[in-house]
């Protein structure tokens, strides 16, 4: 028997949880399941045969670069082709090699975010719902949270500056370090913040002098609507830090996060990722910076972005056909991204509902998972990902048994 584990066990250690949704998810295995829940890409959008090729070359030509210790910071000539990139999806212009860090996917980011600014005296905002990974890496460091509801076109800005203003009024405003969004088809709601409230959200931060955390990783998955400027841009590097990842155009697996910002703060990142793990994977880091030289990643994504549209258009069509006639149900329609955000009228519980997912072999991921603090909710999230068509169709119409049920027997409906 080794030592008491849990006695040993930080303060820090004990606010740690493994994810809820890996947890529930793991019944989606069973052959005849239809699972909404993954929030991952379709694996046959990875770019196989074109990674193979370069992983090859590069460990084999560039093996002095990329089998080596390398900077904290990670590879140069990826960085160029993001700073690119950037430029060209959004009209991002000025930046150089000082102003990004390569993480550990956008996860690390968010990690390193919160060791740096924050304590148990310490507060951000986080939107209810807010993104798992976000809760998770921002409570492990004890932060106190400001939660603000999330509307059709971002955070309520009323309520924020409610709450702001009481924590202004008690003298502790300072405490408050930064407000984190995610801007486009936000995780899991699938709303985007609109350029008003974009605009208005970096007038109350400059109002109450905080940082914004823009975490973007759907910006470039839009299937319809214009292209909105980045929070980013609008408030510009002294005022917005934006973290970008491969994860959800390229691949997750390559691990590639980017955290954009004013150097000084990208210093600071920097430190604190070097006592997390020393340095970045250049092999990794090599193998994209390859692959966007050689291929426009903006085109390569465009058969990605039709199967998705496509998808998408799917599960809204069946939500239409089977939810539409039963009153207070409501759903996003998410212009991007990966999710669509289904509310039940008021009541519901789609944690409990769960059960009754379970036994007709639907999953879905409830929103009690996506409260900063433990509570029931009548939505959940719903990715159009991964199911082919006609499992997306027949998943909606189990769903649907399953509401009824539920909600009959709840006296709900
Ligand atoms: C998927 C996702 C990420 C990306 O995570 P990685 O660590 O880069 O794989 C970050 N933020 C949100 C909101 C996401 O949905």
């Amino acid at each position: 028997m080794w030592v008491n584990l849990e006695e040993k066990i930080s303060k820090y250690g004990r606010n740690m949880s493994s994810s809820i949704i890996r947890e529930i998810l793991k019944y989606a295995a069973d052959e005849d399941a239809i699972s909404f829940g993954g929030g991952v890409p379709d694996p046959e959008t990875f770019p196989r045969k074109e990674l193979a090729e370069i992983a090859r070359e590069i460990v084999l030509n560039e093996y002095h670069y990329t089998l080596q210790y390398s900077t904290t910071e990670g590879d140069p000539l990826l960085k160029r082709q993001i700073i690119k990139l950037l430029e060209r999806m959004y009209g991002l212009t000025g930046l150089d090699e000082d102003n990004l860090v390569f993480t550990m996917g956008s996860q690390q980011a968010l990690d390193l975010i919160g060791k740096i600014f924050l304590d148990d005296e310490s507060y951000c905002v986080l939107d209810d719902p807010a993104y798992l990974g976000a809760i998770n890496a921002f409570k492990q460091y004890l932060a106190n949270f400001i939660v603000v509801p999330l509307q059709k076109d971002g955070m309520d800005l009323d309520f924020l500056e409610k709450k702001l203003k009481e924590l202004a009024d008690r003298g502790e405003i300072k405490k408050v370090k930064f407000i984190y969004v995610v801007s486009n088809f936000h995780n899991p709601a699938g709303v985007t913040t609109s350029l008003e409230k974009r605009k208005a959200l970096v007038e109350v931060a400059e109002k109450y002098d905080l940082f914004i955390v823009e975490d973007d990783p759907y910006g470039a998955l839009r299937y319809e609507g214009e292209t909105i400027d980045p929070i980013f841009k609008i408030g510009g590097p002294e005022r917005v830090v934006l973290l970008n990842t491969f994860s959800k155009v390229l691949s997750p697996g390559l691990r590639i996060g980017v955290v954009i910002g004013d150097k000084a703060l990208i210093r600071k990142v920097v430190q604190a990722k070097q006592s997390a793990d020393l340095c970045s994977p250049a092999i990794t880091h090599r193998l994209a910076a390859r692959y966007l030289e050689r291929y426009d990643l903006l085109e390569q994504l465009k058969p990605t972005i039709e199967l998705y549209r496509r998808k998408r258009k799917v599960m809204l069509e069946a939500l239409e056909e089977y939810f539409s006639d039963i009153p207070g149900v409501e759903w996003v329609k998410a212009e991007g991204g990966l999710f669509i955000w289904l509310s039940l009228p008021k009541g519901f519980d789609t944690w409990e509902m769960f059960e009754y997912a379970k036994r007709k072999k639907i999953f879905y991921v409830p929103g009690r998972v996506f409260k900063v603090y433990d509570e029931p909710s009548p939505s959940m999230r719903l990715s159009f990902c991964l199911p082919p068509d006609e499992k997306i169709v027949e998943g909606v119409k189990r769903l649907r048994e399953v509401v009824l049920a539920y909600g009959t027997e709840k006296s709900l409906i």
